[in-house]
């Protein structure tokens, strides 16, 4: 990489000269079949005309480097949605630590507005964390769900019982409150109001 932006000349330079020109390794293997140009997909390695490419402009071809087929699967593939929570998860731990400061004060501010919004789960945690340290908890050393022996915290089917909890791995316990929320979606009613809206069987 350059240490120096290019001057104006530089880039006239460039841009004259290089325009519609993509630099070797840039260039997309391709093939000639009765005239017609195949490109290569970069995900499945094999040769296509510029139909089965969906186009992107930011491409030198202005088409994508993989084919429909395997874009359709990527695009399935990172829309399971532990996936792209699993990604997010190592993004935002990028982001942590490219910019501590930063989540230092956000931290702070959405903790204050926890307590608040919160407030009985703050208060069924801070029993549980006295009756831990108290010894009238015992706190175990696998998670109950996976059995990991990693940092556990308790979670609370019902804060109004804050000695009541079931203890699991950092993992787990996200799942775990995913599962509720989504069993509180009743998928019967969704089913029907979505039936009616569009006035036929789904
Ligand atoms: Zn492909
Ligand atoms: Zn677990
Ligand atoms: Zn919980």
């Amino acid at each position: 990489m350059h240490n120096k932006p290019h001057t104006d000349i530089a880039k006239a330079k460039i841009s004259t000269s290089k325009k519609g020109v993509p630099a070797l390794w840039k260039r997309r293997a391709t093939k000639s079949a009765d005239g017609v140009t195949l490109y290569r997909c970069g995900k499945c390695k094999e040769f296509f005309d510029a139909s089965c490419f969906y186009k992107d402009s930011r491409t030198l071809l202005g088409l994508k480097t993989e084919c429909k087929k395997c874009h359709t699967a990527t695009t399935i593939a990172s829309r399971d949605l532990e996936n792209s929570r699993r990604l997010n998860s190592e993004y935002m731990r990028r982001a942590r630590a490219k910019n501590p400061d930063k989540f230092r004060e956000r931290d702070r501010i959405s903790s204050k507005i926890n307590r608040i919004k919160h407030a009985g789960k703050v208060s069924a945690r801070e029993k549980l964390n006295s009756a831990v340290r108290s010894g009238d908890v015992k706190k175990p050393n696998t998670c109950e769900n996976c059995g990991n022996q990693t940092l556990l915290s308790g979670h609370h089917a019902d804060y109004n019982k804050p000695l009541d909890v079931k203890w699991l791995c950092y993992s787990c316990h996200g799942k775990e409150h995913r599962a509720i929320s989504f069993r509180r979606v009743d998928l019967a009613a969704v089913k029907e109001s979505l039936t009616t809206q569009i006035g036929g069987a789904l």
